[in-house]
């Protein structure tokens, strides 16, 4: 019987989920990923996750819950996915916390991810990965890289200006599949969106911010779409360096497009008890007053934020956007 190995639809999932699926299966292995978020999982997750923690955290306990009938579960102690950057401490502990707070699990796998002194370590992460199912080398080595492969793939969707799921669904498409078309799409006004792609692409925490603003008429792009590059020389301009990896993406993305005019609009999409969002959010505003001129929307997320004032908020930023845009400014 093939071994099933679950992966929670949460987290750092909507980056690397294709190289961890490819990974598995070129290793014999079936992958099962949890459901879409919904008020279901987000309860569950709540009732097992400490008060403290915050809502993408939460959404992850539940959705570790939902696995329950996998064989093992993938929880890898993220320490740093770029050499001289960590990620949030939260993802180093959450393997653990999930050990500690959740009963009636199946095994975790919880391999250290850390690239903090060298980009070639993550050789290492998934050497004891495979070490921990028992499979032969040379079969993890081969399946290492085609994981890495399916990632570059992955990478060049989404700065191609696929949304991850989309990306995800293309994976096993030859490359020629991997150019946006929709010229109807293409001459849409746009609107950067910037956050953590766990709460941005999350459609049950971000309230469905990106399909109701495509809903509203415009294209949305993120920092996911931007080359590593590009966010780094605009991260590059701040006085002092962000160490967080994901903090550094999302302030160089926001600084990428206020500098870029067919920018109609910003959203910066946070979570509420998050300690870096709080700095990187008082950064992108500062910046946002400094440059002047595009209309922008700061959305601070938890459990407790209620659609009807999203929607609001929402609907007062799209109509500055069509005011001006009508207006010729
Ligand atoms: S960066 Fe913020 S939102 Fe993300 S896991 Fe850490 S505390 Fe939570």
């Amino acid at each position: 019987m093939t071994i099933k190995i679950g992966i929670p639809r949460a987290l750092l999932f909507y980056q690397y989920f294709p190289m961890w699926k490819t990974f598995f299966e070129k290793l014999g292995l079936q992958v099962v990923v949890s459901g879409h978020t919904t008020k279901g999982i987000l309860e569950k997750g709540a009732r097992l996750c400490v008060d403290e923690a915050c809502l993408p955290v939460k959404v992850a306990f539940g959705h570790v819950a939902e696995l329950k009938e996998a064989d093992s579960i993938f929880l890898p102690r993220l320490v740093s996915v770029s050499p001289g950057e960590y990620i949030c401490p939260k993802f180093l502990g959450f393997p653990d916390m999930v050990k500690q707070c959740a009963q009636d699990l199946p095994p975790l796998i919880m391999t250290n991810f850390n690239q903090y002194r060298r980009e070639g370590d993550l050789y290492a992460a998934f050497s004891e990965t495979g070490r921990v199912l028992g499979s032969n080398p040379a079969k993890v080595y081969f399946a290492y890289r085609e994981a890495l492969r399916a990632h570059k793939r992955h990478t060049s969707l989404l700065q191609r200006g696929y949304m991850p799921e989309d990306a995800v669904k293309l994976a096993g498409e030859p490359p020629e599949k991997g150019s946006l078309e929709q010229e109807d799409v293409r001459s849409r006004p746009v609107v950067a969106v910037i956050g953590h792609p766990y709460n941005i692409y999350d459609g049950f925490i971000s309230m469905n911010l990106i399909k109701r603003l495509e809903k509203a008429g415009f294209r949305v792009v993120t920092q996911d779409h931007l080359s590593e590059e590009t966010l780094r020389h605009h991260a590059g301009r701040l006085p002092k360096k962000l160490f967080w990896t994901l903090g550094r993406n999302m302030t160089g993305g926001a600084l990428h497009y206020l500098s870029d005019p067919g920018i109609k609009g910003l959203v910066h999409v946070a979570s509420f008890a998050c300690g870096p969002d709080s700095m990187t959010g008082e950064l992108i505003e500062r910046f946002v007053r400094r440059m002047g001129g595009k209309p922008f929307l700061n959305l601070t997320l938890d459990e407790h934020t209620g659609e009807a004032g999203v929607v609001t908020r929402l609907e007062a930023f799209t109509d500055m956007i069509n005011l001006r845009l009508a207006s010729g400014s």
